[in-house]
């Protein structure tokens, strides 16, 4: 299953080193393919076949062409839904139903992108009598891309839709555990005609192909999504050469709910998104903080509805999909037994089905309650399906839990009174805020990054445009 080579220079090539790795089905253990193992040397041919086609071709192309050739990128994905949903599902455990909407969203970038090729505007600035100052947005150059497995689909197209689209010419590495369906798009840039060069693909892993991507002097643009640790690596490389970064990191997102929420709509919204793709997001709501006069009752309505969450394979479509590999499963059962062991309780747990492989890397989704402030649970990102439930007084006491882990990344806050839905917006230190709702479900449109550790540099939207763009001064005087 799926292709063992790497794209370079429209090119589908061996890597140097002639090695392979592994492609892994979470849901059952097996080996159902390999990728080709880049190192140095691939990442170095990449990125002179991107700088030849960013010199040659690519931002000397009508904004239009460029945008063209990104919208029927798009409708080809659209058109290849269920296949690339298939491969993508092997790939990863998602169950089909969030694998599906992963490859929407993926189609929705490159036709959003596609469509604002030919409407990034400059601007002009009032200066001297006798001056006229234009500021051009042009590309950056060449960019690299670093993506993690969680969302390998959607961040393909997040990434690449944004950089292409300004006239960048672009080296992605995608993450070694869920590489297939970026090697399928890619198949699929080919068809549609991008120009050589101007997309190269480099599988492999992270220590090698990805740092020498991120320590690469030939590149002006780095955009990398993951863990804290590997983004302080990836950036500390990149300042070396003085190239600028996008950093998304991870998060700690609380939703906060208060004694006067739909509870019901809340409760709804809080389990369905700590235990989608199995907690492994980015921006997944791994707190929530809870007004103590609802506490005991909304814990209830949380704890009888994470009983009802059903783990198992993607053709099952259940909730809940196993996680990425066994480092990670170990990973959260660690902080499962560390809560034992600290006796901060388990209220309740949704089931993995029985037939679900032993093989396969499941965890149970676990809600836990009276979270300690200072304990773990309350402050870590765990990557898994774990739900860290606190109580709260009142709004000041809310925005010091808020804001008291390292993170800052997203927020939900739940109540009906309009100037306490401002109040928090305004006093919570997150990249975003949703009231009475959380979660983008894609959200292309919506400016997404961090605070602090969660990162910094902003994708999606118009906004991600603006970081894949350099602003230029020109300034005329015609006074003569
Ligand atoms: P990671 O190591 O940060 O991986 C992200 C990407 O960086 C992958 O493509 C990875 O390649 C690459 N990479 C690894 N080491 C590198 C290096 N020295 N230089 C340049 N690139 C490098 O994340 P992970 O190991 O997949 O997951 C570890 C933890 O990170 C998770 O448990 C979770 O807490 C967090 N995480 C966060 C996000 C997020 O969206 N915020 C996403 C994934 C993971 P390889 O895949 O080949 O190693
Ligand atoms: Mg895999």
């Amino acid at each position: 299953m799926g292709r063992d080579q790497l794209f370079i220079d429209g090119r589908w090539v061996e890597s140097a080193s002639g090695k392979f790795l592994p492609v892994v089905n979470p849901s059952t253990g097996d080996v159902i393919g390999r990728i080709a193992a880049g190192g140095a040397t691939d990442i170095d041919l990449a990125v002179t076949a991107a700088r030849h086609a960013f010199e040659t071709v690519w931002s000397s192309m009508a904004a239009l062409e460029r945008g063209r050739l990104l919208s029927r990128l798009g409708l080809l994905i659209l058109d290849r839904l269920e296949e690339l949903a298939q491969l993508e599902a092997a790939d990863t455990g998602k169950p089909m139903k969030l694998a599906r909407n992963d490859i929407r969203v993926t189609a929705r970038y490159f036709e959003y992108y596609g469509g604002a090729a030919d409407k990034i505007h400059g601007d002009t600035i009032p200066f001297l009598p006798g001056y006229q100052v234009i500021v051009l947005r042009e590309p950056r150059g060449v960019t690299g891309h670093i993506i993690p497995w969680n969302y390998p689909a959607s961040m393909f197209g997040r990434t690449l839709g944004a950089a292409l689209a300004a006239g960048n010419t672009a080296i992605l590495k995608p993450a070694e555990e869920a590489s297939l369906s970026c090697l399928r798009f890619t198949e699929l840039a080919e068809e549609v005609g991008f120009p050589a060069g101007v997309i190269n693909v480099v599988t492999g892993l992270g220590e090698e192909a990805g740092a020498a991507l991120s320590s690469h002097p030939g590149i002006d643009f780095l955009s990398f999504t993951g863990s804290p640790e590997v983004g302080t690596l990836v950036q500390t490389a990149a300042a070396k050469n003085h190239v600028p970064c996008v950093l998304e990191l991870g998060g700690k997102s609380p939703q906060i709910v208060f004694a006067d929420a739909d509870q019901d709509k809340a409760c709804e919204v809080i389990i369905g998104a700590i235990v989608q793709n199995a907690g492994q997001t980015c921006s997944a709501g791994s707190r929530v903080l809870i007004e103590r006069a609802i506490y005991e009752p909304f814990m209830q309505k949380l704890a009888e509805r994470m009983a009802t969450v059903r783990v198992g394979f993607p053709e099952q479509d259940f909730e809940c999909g196993p996680v990425i590999n066994q480092v990670q499963r170990d990973r959260v059962m660690a902080f499962l037994e560390r809560a034992s062991t600290d006796k901060v309780e388990v209220v309740a747990q949704g089931k993995i089905h029985p037939d679900a492989s032993k093989a396969g890397y499941f965890v149970p989704p676990t809600l836990f309650g009276l979270v300690p402030r200072e304990h773990e649970l309350a402050r870590e990102e765990v990557f898994g399906p774990v739900l860290a439930a606190l109580p709260f007084d009142d709004e000041d006491d809310v925005l010091r839990i808020a804001n008291g882990t390292d993170y800052g990344l997203i927020a939900g806050v739940w109540t009906r009174d309009g100037g306490r839905q401002m109040r928090m917006a305004k006093g919570i230190r997150a990249g975003q805020i949703y009231i009475n709702g959380y979660g983008a479900g894609g959200g292309i449109e919506l400016p997404f990054g961090g605070f602090r550790k969660s990162g910094h540099g902003r994708e999606k939207g118009f906004e991600a445009l603006r970081e894949y763009t350099v602003a230029k001064t020109v300034v005329i005087d015609h006074s003569s």
